[in-house]
């Protein structure tokens, strides 16, 4: 099955890097304006493959998505010093314009998966440039934070991530939240699970683990400039969960109704994905201060998008 790329910079290629090693997919296309770029990526990356799985992995045009069956957009410009955010996302608003029309016209059936920051606003703007439905326009929101938590939660247990259940939800941001109430290993709850394994998991631990968490980013920008490797996966897994009609829970955001209160916005849950997108939403108990900040977080975004002129 075809999967497209469009925006071939670190996100972009680290996807199809992670995509061409999970063996996601049998043809990987990259699209970029920088034609030179998705190319040197679709050599360098189709390199790899005699050592994992037999993708095919080429550069081209719009008219190669031709047969997509979903489409990853992490094309996006970066912010300038002293640019605001509202600025940076009408910019990128600008590029998925230019976009979203291409994918359209030579891949109207594909599944769209959002990579670009602020990818929760992102994702609204390709559903509303789309001919999607809000089902099949999928951001990444929080999968990659979801990831982050369980690492961090399990290298201080002990314990591998797999066997760590446990989400971010709201944005992919400064107000994501993270969901202790519900975290969990092995079925036992992970704060019984520290009594057990005779490591204290109190408020300070907690307060430390959800700020590494949500602060992975910057420390990460501030070694190497950008990150990429761990979103690429988490690009890699959905696409998976689509290609494979997997139905796997993964926290993504979509266009939303409603949550908690909040009226159309996009905002992560946990979901079940399969081939024709997210097939339900999940809402976990939440305690008190977790529903009340993900009512916050969910304004946000909502605030966000409403100063967007689209
Ligand atoms: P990131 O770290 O988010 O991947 P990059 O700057 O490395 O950021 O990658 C963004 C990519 O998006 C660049 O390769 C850029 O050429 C591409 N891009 C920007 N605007 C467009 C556009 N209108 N059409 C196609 N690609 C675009």
């Amino acid at each position: 099955m075809k999967v497209g790329v469009v925006g071939a910079g670190m996100v972009g290629s680290a996807s199809a890097y992670a995509m061409a090693l999970m063996g996601v997919g049998s043809q990987i296309v990259l699209v970029d304006q920088n034609d030179k770029l998705s190319l040197a990526h679709a050599q360098d990356i189709s390199h790899a493959t005699p050592f994992a799985a037999p993708v095919q992995v080429t550069s081209g045009g719009y008219e190669d998505l031709k047969g997509a069956r979903v489409v990853v957009i992490a094309a996006g410009v970066n912010q300038q010093p002293g640019e605001s955010r509202v600025a940076l996302l009408d910019r990128n608003a600008d590029v998925f314009r230019q976009v979203i029309g291409q994918i359209e016209e030579y891949a109207p059936d594909a599944l769209l998966v959002v990579a670009t920051n602020p990818v929760d606003v992102m994702t609204y703007v390709a559903w509303k440039l789309s001919d999607n439905t809000k089902q099949q326009v999928i951001g990444t929101g929080t999968v990659l934070d979801t990831a982050r938590f369980r690492t961090l939660l399990g290298g201080y247990l002990g314990i591998t991530p797999q066997s760590v259940h446990a989400y971010v939800l709201g944005e992919h941001g400064d107000s994501e939240v993270p969901i202790w109430s519900s975290a969990m290993a092995g079925s036992v709850p992970v704060t019984q699970l520290a009594e057990q394994m005779k490591k204290p998991l109190g408020a300070k631990q907690i307060e430390d683990i959800s700020t590494q968490v949500r602060d992975a980013a910057y420390s990460i920008i501030d070694g190497k400039g950008s990150t990429y490797y761990g979103i690429g996966a988490g690009v890699a897994r959905i696409v998976r969960a689509i290609l494979d009609d997997e139905r796997s829970v993964l926290s993504v955001s979509i266009m939303s109704d409603d949550i908690l209160g909040v009226k159309d916005v996009p905002v992560s849950l946990p979901r079940v994905i399969g081939a024709d997108g997210v097939i339900t939403d999940l809402m976990p108990d939440l305690s008190e201060t977790e529903t009340e900040a993900l009512i916050k977080s969910a304004t946000l975004i909502r605030d966000l998008a409403d100063r967007l002129s689209l």
